[in-house]
């Protein structure tokens, strides 16, 4: 018997680092379990897994997630949660003033969360007046293989997988001719002036953050969060 099965709507959206055009639908009934697990599973390897998997699902797998920037797959699971649950998430936050026992509810728009910072200018950086490196965004499967290293050798393993070429005044030599001894090499030999200088070009790319304010009943203190990171969005 052919039952009626309705057809799911279909949206777009255009992410916010790639500039990709993506078509997406809700998730659906059968999909809802993914969700759970992605909710609850304390590792967030597992988290990541999860909303791969429900992000490839939505997009009729057109898109490969694992090539996205993580802020765009932040930004497509949003976009996805906000049409398929609803537009707020409800959270819940101890107050900041250590002595105070509050907890409150707070409601967050998911619209209200948007991407912070601009993407760079320019995509090459000097690390002296003659040598400089010309980097790229970094993409969801690079940073999950970082995902299990101490935070100061994720920036190393993300620069290293982020080289698209290394130059000098007289030659350019393209990241894909590099073995992984010889980036290995070259980033191991920075300076940490130069290492810093590279990691700012990290931090200025773009990052979904959303701004909390409320006001404990309780004690009176003025809470501000800033939530940042997928696990603060479900
Ligand atoms: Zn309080």
């Amino acid at each position: 018997m052919a039952l009626p099965i309705q057809s799911t709507p279909t949206y777009r959206t255009v992410l916010p680092v790639s500039g990709q055009d993506i078509e997406y639908r809700p998730f659906l009934v059968k999909e809802q379990n993914i969700l759970v697990q992605a909710k609850e599973g304390a590792d967030p390897k597992q988290t990541m897994q999860s909303v791969k998997k429900l992000l490839q699902a939505v997009t009729n797998d057109k898109v490969v997630i694992e090539d996205l920037p993580t802020t765009d797959l932040e930004w497509l699971f949003i976009q996805v949660r906000k049409v398929s649950v609803g537009d707020t998430s409800k959270l819940m936050f101890p107050c900041v003033n250590r002595e105070c026992p509050n907890t409150k509810d707070v409601t967050l728009n998911l619209d209200d969360i948007q991407p912070e910072g601009n993407l760079p200018e320019d995509y090459t950086v000097m690390i002296t007046d003659k040598v400089g490196l010309t980097l790229m965004v970094p993409l969801v499967e690079g940073v999950e293989k970082v995902a299990d290293l101490k935070e100061e050798s994720q920036t190393v393993e993300l620069i290293k997988q982020s080289i698209v070429n290394i130059f000098d005044e007289e030659n350019v030599y393209e990241g894909s001719d590099l073995t992984k001894a010889e980036r290995d090499e070259f980033v191991d030999s920075l300076t940490f002036p130069q290492l810093e200088l590279v990691g700012k070009w990290f931090d200025q790319l773009p990052k979904l953050s959303a701004r909390l304010e409320w006001d404990c009943e309780e004690c009176g203190t003025k809470n501000e969060q800033n939530l940042e990171g997928i696990q603060n969005f479900f």
